[in-house]
């Protein structure tokens, strides 16, 4: 089932995320509904607080759907290792509209559960790595735009603040 996604400004995006307990049924059903939502959006990475359950769960699948094989799930996932630098444009689902450049590792290691709750580790470098990073981000209630500075944060901030009053946001 696609479902709303929460934008920039709601709590749930803006506070860390509760680990998993038992993977159920309902989280299974979480997970379908992720995948359907970031499908439908379409977006290639979705993480659950983004439609407003402040649970430690993303999906990503960089090619939005179309190459089987390209989707992950992770649940309760931590970081082994990151490095590098990277430096590139990105959006997010809960800011449409939007894009900024972040500057984020360029490689990242990540261990976690997939939907059986088999022990996962997951790498990936360039988008894949930049990627793991956003979503990683949400599950700690960080958006793209706090980790901007200055000028180009204010504008984005701005404008969203203008869009509300509007009642467009
Ligand atoms: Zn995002």
């Amino acid at each position: 089932m696609i479902r709303s996604i929460v934008r920039y400004g709601e709590h749930v995006l803006h506070e860390p995320a509760s680990p998993v307990g038992e993977i159920t049924p309902d989280i299974h059903t979480l997970i379908d509904d992720m995948i359907d939502t970031m499908y439908a959006a379409p977006g290639v990475g979705l993480a659950a607080p983004q439609i407003g359950v402040p649970l430690q769960i993303f999906v990503v699948d960089l090619s939005a759907g179309r190459a089987s094989g390209d989707l992950m799930v992770l649940i309760n996932p931590t970081f082994i290792a990151r490095e590098g630098m990277q430096t590139e444009d990105e959006g997010c689902l809960s800011l449409p509209g939007f894009n900024a450049t972040v500057v984020r590792p360029a490689r990242a290691v990540l261990t976690g559960l997939d939907r059986d709750g088999r022990e996962r580790t997951v790498e990936g470098t360039g988008l894949l790595a930049r990627a793991f990073q956003h979503e990683m981000d949400h599950l700690d209630g960080t958006v793209f735009v706090d980790r901007l500075r200055g000028i180009a944060r204010e504008i984005i901030i701005r404008k969203i603040h203008k869009l509300r009053r509007a009642g467009k946001w």
